[in-house]
């Protein structure tokens, strides 16, 4: 996998791998920048969650000690004397006591009811009074677990349910005690559960979608908030539900998401005991508009990322495409400039061929008609003079005939060695044809040209050629007059090269200024 990557990224070139690290690190900050965002909202919201379960778990707690002071008051203000037994207790002293409970209640929505009983348990007074007047005084209450407790503080009982309202309520009773330390009476509250929450929602009303719910230590649920609406009956219970499998596996204290199973819709919940009582608030905030929000969110940057991504590969393909052509152009450059010059070179050797006699090195016969030619122009245009010499190797079939073919070849070749070496540089020498050659002679007269001749004809001479002792060559001199052509000229050479053969051969003869034959040498 490694080489795999470090083969790939070692096909891309130093700007696309830029633009790669560039893409990439743009993507990272944009997925950084977003994360940080929802998690900083993220814990705005759970803060506030755990905030306003704090808040409420404080206020219902207040509302439950608010119930205990009232009691406490009531019973502070009481004397033994006024706790008769019930059948000792003057009219007087019973109206006295109902007008206590009744302004008690008046100043404790949440109380249900309240009453006073003697120590065995029979109601004094009450508040309210039945509703067949007979009020409940005189009826007994089972007071026997109140009597054992010796405390002498409000005592909360576990939650019931009211069974003619169905309303859960909490009893808190207060043992009124004479000097002496007895039991002279009970002061006996039932308190709506709902009223104690409802203290705190009366200030600050739940937000759309959010719930509270209180439960006590077995987890049942004592109330739950919103339900005046369906939809907030439904989703309290299904939160509540929720939240009641929560609480039974902990007690938590900590801020979680819960989905309800029926709808899917999500709240961020925590919970927080009563100081002093057991029970739970619990506080569900709705978050399904952020979730929304966060998803919507995520789509567009999963786009964002996309479209990088996606132009990115378009860039660097764009790159490594052009770097690819250029590097192909440039090849094709380097392989076309080689063929250049490698046909160049095949032209120039082809030119050089097409110029040349293969055998002697010499100019051929149609290089040479070409030369002749601006020889011609160049003295019908400046009066340049030039001679021609026309050479023949004499006797030349013999050599072949007694030496061979080969050896013929040889002096051939020998004999343009030795005609190069006489002539001067702007002086042309060419192989006619067979053993026949011609020079131009470049700014000769007849004179000049005939000196010339007379040179080669004695460096060959002169020269060696084994296995043949000897080489002889007869040459025929023209000087180019005004006028002329080249075949006159040629003519004219030729006519004195034959001159020269039929006087004996080894011999210059020049054609004068009238083209008349002159012997010159024998
Ligand atoms: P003359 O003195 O009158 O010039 O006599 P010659 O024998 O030199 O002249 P001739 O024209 O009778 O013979 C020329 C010979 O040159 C005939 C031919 O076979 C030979 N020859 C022509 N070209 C070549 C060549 O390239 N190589 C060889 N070895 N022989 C050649
Ligand atoms: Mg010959
Ligand atoms: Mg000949």
């Amino acid at each position: 996998m490694r080489t795999l990557v470090a083969r790939r990224l070692s096909c891309l070139s130093s700007s696309a791998i830029a633009t790669w690290a560039t893409a990439l690190a743009f993507i990272a900050i944009l997925l950084a920048g977003w994360m940080h965002t929802k998690t900083t909202v993220e814990s705005q919201l759970h803060r506030q969650v755990l905030t306003v379960a704090r808040f409420a778990a404080e206020r219902t707690a207040i509302a439950f000690d608010s119930v205990g002071a009232t009691l406490q008051t009531i019973g502070d203000g009481l004397q033994a004397d006024d706790l008769a037994s019930f059948h000792r207790l003057a009219p007087d002293q019973r109206l006295a006591l109902q007008t206590i409970l009744i302004r008690a209640r008046g100043r404790n929505p949440g109380l249900v009811s309240l009453v006073i009983t003697d120590p065995t348990g029979r109601v004094l007074a009450g508040s309210p009074f039945h509703a067949d007047g007979s009020a409940s005084a005189g009826r007994r209450t089972d007071i026997s677990p109140l009597m054992q407790d010796e405390r002498h503080d409000p005592t909360v009982s576990a939650p019931f349910r009211d069974p003619t309202s169905g309303m859960w309520l909490v009893r808190i009773t207060l043992r009124i005690s004479n000097p002496g330390g007895m039991t002279a009476g009970m002061l006996i509250a039932n308190v709506a559960i709902d009223e104690a929450l409802a203290n705190f929602f009366s200030r600050y009303p739940l937000a759309e979608g959010d719930m509270i719910a209180l439960h006590d230590a077995s987890d049942r649920s004592l109330t739950v908030v919103p339900k005046n609406s369906s939809a907030g009956i439904r989703q309290a219970d299904e939160v509540d539900r929720v939240v009641a499998g929560a609480l039974a596996a902990e007690r938590i204290e900590d801020v979680r998401y819960l989905t309800s199973p029926n709808n899917g819709s999500v709240h961020l919940v925590a919970s927080r005991r009563l100081a002093g009582y057991p029970f739970y608030v619990v506080y569900g905030k709705n978050v399904d508009a952020w979730l929304v929000k966060w998803r919507q969110e995520q789509f567009v940057l999963a786009l964002a990322v996309f479209a990088a991504l996606i132009v990115t590969a378009a860039i660097t393909t764009g790159i490594q495409r052009r770097l690819t052509l250029t590097g192909q152009l440039e090849k094709m450059r380097g392989d076309l400039e080689n063929s250049n010059t490698a046909l160049r070179s095949t032209l120039a050797t082809a030119e050089l061929l097409a110029a040349r006699d293969q055998l002697t090195g010499l100019c051929n016969r149609r290089n040479f008609d070409q030369r002749l030619e601006g020889a011609i122009a160049r003295s019908a245009r400046h009066g340049d003079r030039f001679s021609l010499l026309m050479i023949d190797i004499d006797h030349f079939k013999n050599i072949n005939d007694h030496y061979g073919h080969a050896t013929g070849d040889d002096v051939l070749r020998r004999f343009g060695e030795v005609l190069s070496e006489r002539l001067r540089q702007n002086d042309i020498a060419a192989r006619w044809g067979g053993e026949e050659f011609a020079v131009l002679a470049d700014g000769a007269n007849l004179e000049n040209a005939r000196l010339l001749a007379e040179q080669i004809r004695e460096s060959v001479a002169m020269t060696p050629f084994p296995p043949v002792p000897r080489v002889t060559v007869s040459v025929g001199v023209a000087e180019y007059q005004e006028g002329e052509s080249g075949d006159d000229l040629l003519r004219h050479a030729d006519k004195a090269l034959y001159g020269a053969k039929r006087n004996g051969r080894n011999r210059v003869i020049a054609a004068d200024s009238n083209q008349t034959l002159k012997l010159q040498s024998a």
